[in-house]
């Protein structure tokens, strides 16, 4: 399209040349845009995927509504004449209206609206249907088998990585369920890693990582990454051996618990499960003196504990044993 662009001055021109009318410009907008093209946009293509209706934008693939995607690709590919200042776009159905301003002049002009959506399959899903995976994200629980809240936190932050992540390995290829837990298969080491850490972390557990040669590609070695989640064993409320010094465990995730004789905060990474707060019996303290703790325990029997931090006659306990001696805590301290 040839610019032309025509200098506005009212001294010497007053009227249109075309069609007489009185104007600040020699021709005047509605003369002008009936003679040269205002708007212009040619034939488009877009891709879009198949099989998860990503679409391909200058950004790579990402997913969106197609009726956005095109509406997008239009303000991308159309070209304005310069002077003339666009107040507004309206898509039909085969053409594209533009209305706005020239050269003093309100104009609405169109040009046919010429697409073709090609359906293929993206990069990702592509990969995803040839069984691509470079990570394995493996889920076990210590000495127990995973809760179904632990699934569902799993399931929540996988999807939540996954959505946030939009390189074409980024997608989970499979899950697994195993006797002793879950396997997730992922497209990318980074996601593979990603989730196993957030897992860890949400969950209580570490993680380790071994790698193994899976092929040779240009002479480079390409491995796959197996990222072993230990969750561990220990819940709320179970009493756990650390160091020698019995502890109620208050925050799992955190590792916290707390000393059941003297309430001290302390840490229970890598101690052992002694009692799990489903098999402990319940009572009510009846007595006290300094060092022993009389409780009724649910059969109505009396018993003699060491006096645990926060006991007080009526508060209501938890009664494990331990190398052959009953023990006890208060249920809320
Ligand atoms: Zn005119
Ligand atoms: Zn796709």
């Amino acid at each position: 399209m040839e610019l032309k662009f025509i200098i506005r001055n009212p001294t010497f021109y007053v009227k249109c040349i075309v069609c007489g009318k009185e104007s600040d410009y020699k021709i005047c907008g509605k003369c002008f845009s009936e003679r040269n093209r205002l708007l212009n946009l040619q034939k488009f293509e877009i891709e879009v995927c198949s099989r998860c209706e990503s679409v391909k934008t200058q950004r790579g693939w990402v997913k969106k509504d197609l009726k956005k995607a095109i509406e997008e690709k239009i303000l991308e590919e159309m070209q304005l004449f310069p002077d003339f200042r666009l107040e507004n776009l309206e898509i039909a159905e085969k053409v594209l209206i533009a209305s706005g301003e020239i050269y003093g002049e309100k104009v609405s002009v169109s040009v046919p609206l010429n697409y073709r959506i090609h359906r293929i399959a993206c990069p990702r899903c592509s990969r995803k249907s040839g069984g691509y995976y470079e990570a394995i994200v493996q889920i076990r629980a210590r000495g127990r088998e995973l809760k179904s809240e632990d699934l569902s936190i799993i399931d929540k932050i996988t999807r939540e990585i996954i959505e946030e992540s939009s390189g074409e390995k980024d997608f989970i290829l499979k899950v697994e369920e195993k006797e002793s837990g879950i396997d997730l298969y992922f497209g990318s080491r980074k996601i593979g890693e990603k989730v196993s850490r957030r897992v860890a972390q949400e969950l209580g557990g570490s993680v380790s990582v071994t790698k193994k040669i899976h092929t040779r590609i240009d002479g480079r070695d390409v491995y796959r990454y197996t990222y072993l989640v230990r969750l561990s064993e220990a819940e709320e409320n179970d009493v756990v051996l650390k160091d020698g010094k019995i502890c109620v465990v208050k925050n799992a995730k955190m590792q916290k618990g707390m000393e059941i004789m003297t309430g001290k905060s302390v840490n229970i990474r890598n101690s052992r499960i002694i009692a799990k707060r489903d098999s402990m019996d319940w009572g009510i303290i009846t007595n006290l003196d300094e060092h022993i703790a009389e409780i009724m325990d649910s059969s109505g029997r009396i018993i003699l504990v060491p006096k645990p931090y926060g006991a007080e006659i009526g508060k209501e306990v938890l009664i494990f044993e331990f190398e052959k001696k009953k023990y006890a805590f208060p249920k809320e301290i």
